[in-house]
């Protein structure tokens, strides 16, 4: 089958690796129908250190059973299914602790031997703990939602609920990425009515909105820190929503949090350390979030998606086939595409 490598940075390429089979009988075989172009997946696009041989990538697919192990059990051959970016037996302590990033006998796609999503089909290990039957066919026109559910739309929702973000909440959303605008969404669907988004392309910026962001403030830095301010007489917002995964963005949301308030963060760090000091600690200021179970969530946000009440599907913005891969990250890298569907 064809599937994505990654070589180094800025060399992604699609080429022929082996078809998935079942290994362990708590496998199953997928053919993807769908899969996209993380934000995460720009980190090692930027930076990786070119080698001989390829890496696998890729983390968020929807697709089709082809084949189930003798110990999957409640999904059969045609059985249109989401993954989680991570996967998990959905049974172990953690896993019903609602924390499946943690899972006890769970891991990460194209690694350690295990399939990428940015290929023609995928062996998933623990299917049946990882795999969410999707009541939709194969031409769906809900497919690019139901795919958000892999990944983005659950990580903006878990930021948002580890930040406490309610009706009475004010909320700032660092980040006008997928992740940034799945945010903006998800604290509207738990009721937040003030909703402060930071970025600085209007065209995402104006899905922002649509999303139900209620201001925009393009200024960065100190300079947004004070429009934030401006904007909620002085005092900040009580959830601040980091969804870059910078440091300077960190440093923006302990600027913009109201003193009592809650900083969640699910953008990936790319930084070692989080200055947290008396400043913080005078203003009781709390820090949450982190990589986001995704598994936890589909099963809540389903329904929303199935009856259309909310579609985080439009994130996606720009379309190539699975031969095209290369175009679609040089596209998401130069801020050409907000995000990249795949199709087979
Ligand atoms: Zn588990």
């Amino acid at each position: 089958m064809r599937a994505t490598l990654i070589y180094g940075a800025g060399d992604v390429r699609v080429e022929n690796v082996p078809d998935p089979v079942i290994e362990q009988p708590t496998d199953a075989v997928v053919r993807v129908l769908r899969a996209c172009v993380c934000g995460s997946d720009l980190w090692p696009y930027g930076s990786r250190a070119a080698t001989q041989h390829g890496d696998r990538i890729g983390h968020e697919f929807l697709g089709v059973v082809e084949e189930t192990g003798s110990e999957v059990h409640g999904l059969k051959r045609g059985d249109v299914v989401v993954a989680p970016f991570v996967w998990s037996d959905n049974t172990c302590d953690f896993c019903l602790e609602g924390l499946q990033t943690s899972c006890r006998h769970g891991g990460m796609w194209a690694r350690n031997g295990v399939d990428g999503g940015q290929g023609e089909a995928v062996r998933v290990p623990q299917a049946q703990g990882t795999l969410v039957r999707l009541p939709v066919g194969e031409d769906s026109a809900l497919l690019p939602s139901l795919l958000t559910l892999s990944d983005v739309f659950p990580t903006g929702y878990h930021c948002a609920v580890t930040a406490g973000v309610n009706a009475r909440t004010t909320v700032t959303v660092i980040g006008d990425g997928a992740v940034g605008l799945s945010a903006v969404l998800s604290a509207r669907r738990l009721g937040a009515e003030r909703i402060i988004l930071m970025g600085r392309h209007k065209d995402r910026t104006d899905l922002g909105r649509e999303f139900g962001a209620t201001d925009v403030v393009a200024e960065r830095g100190e300079e947004g820190v004070e429009r934030v301010r401006e904007l909620t007489g002085g005092d900040g917002t009580h959830a601040v929503l980091e969804c870059v995964g910078l440091e300077q963005a960190m440093d923006t949301a302990f600027g913009v949090v109201r003193d009592g308030g809650v900083v969640g963060r699910v953008g990936a760090p790319q930084y070692e350390k989080v200055s947290m000091g008396s400043r913080e600690f005078m203003r009781n200021i709390t820090l949450t979030g982190g990589v986001a179970p995704a598994r936890a969530y589909i099963e809540e946000l389903l329904p929303d998606m199935l009856d259309g009440t909310i579609e985080p599907g439009r994130v996606f913005d720009h379309t190539v086939h699975l031969e095209k891969v290369p175009d679609g990250y040089r596209a998401m890298a130069a801020r050409q595409a907000l995000k990249v569907l795949i199709t087979p």
